[in-house]
């Protein structure tokens, strides 16, 4: 039935590589792909998505949409836009989406959504989960004194899972998942 496709995870060092897995991430992707990011509060789901933002060559800053839910950031060639969108606040569904009320249309884009899990799945069958997790757990403690400096640029451990027959049916693009580690 609802088969997934899990990639094993991989770590990534600190915010630049993280960028940088973003970049190798938009080269996979194409219009109408959905990108779901998870992850707790400061994991670099935006982080990521800034990485996807330089890969696709899309215009504007790519920052947390918290406040503003969508923001569309339009081609500057001849690319798909990239559509980032902060669920947090966002009801489920595709209602949801389609009342945000964005001026492109979502199979022309890239669309990428922090918190997205359990809100937008129902856009498409196709789509990507993109988990992000501080790899360091209980070893960042306040008795750690290198805890403070860790903060900021830690390791994190990222799980790929693919679900539907754009990821699964195609052997080139799970292989082109498999890739993405560096
Ligand atoms: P989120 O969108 O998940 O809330 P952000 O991307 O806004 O997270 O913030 C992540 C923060 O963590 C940034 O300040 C970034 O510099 C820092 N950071 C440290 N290590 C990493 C890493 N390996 N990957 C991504 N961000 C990291
Ligand atoms: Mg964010």
């Amino acid at each position: 039935q609802n088969t997934a496709l899990v990639l094993p995870a991989f770590s990534v060092a600190g915010p630049e590589e993280t960028t940088a897995l973003g970049r190798r991430l938009a080269a996979v992707l194409r219009p109408g792909d959905l990108v779901l990011l998870s992850g707790e509060l400061g994991a670099g789901k935006t982080t990521l998505t800034r990485g996807l933002g330089e890969g696709l060559g899309v215009r504007g800053a790519v920052t947390s949409p918290t406040f503003v839910i969508a923001r569309v950031h339009p081609p500057l060639g001849d690319g798909p836009a990239l559509v980032h969108v902060d669920a947090y606040r966002l009801g489920g569904g595709l209602d949801a989406m389609e009342d945000l009320d964005l001026d492109v249309s979502l199979t022309d884009s890239v669309v990428v959504v922090e918190w997205g899990e359990g809100k937008v799945e129902e856009l498409t069958e196709d789509r990507l989960l993109l988990r992000i997790d501080r790899a360091t757990g209980g070893t960042a403690t306040a008795l750690d004194p290198a805890a403070g400096a860790a903060d900021d640029a830690d390791p994190r451990l990222v799980t790929i899972t693919a679900y539907g027959a754009r990821w699964q049916d195609d052997p080139a693009a799970g292989a082109a998942l498999l890739g993405l580690r560096e």
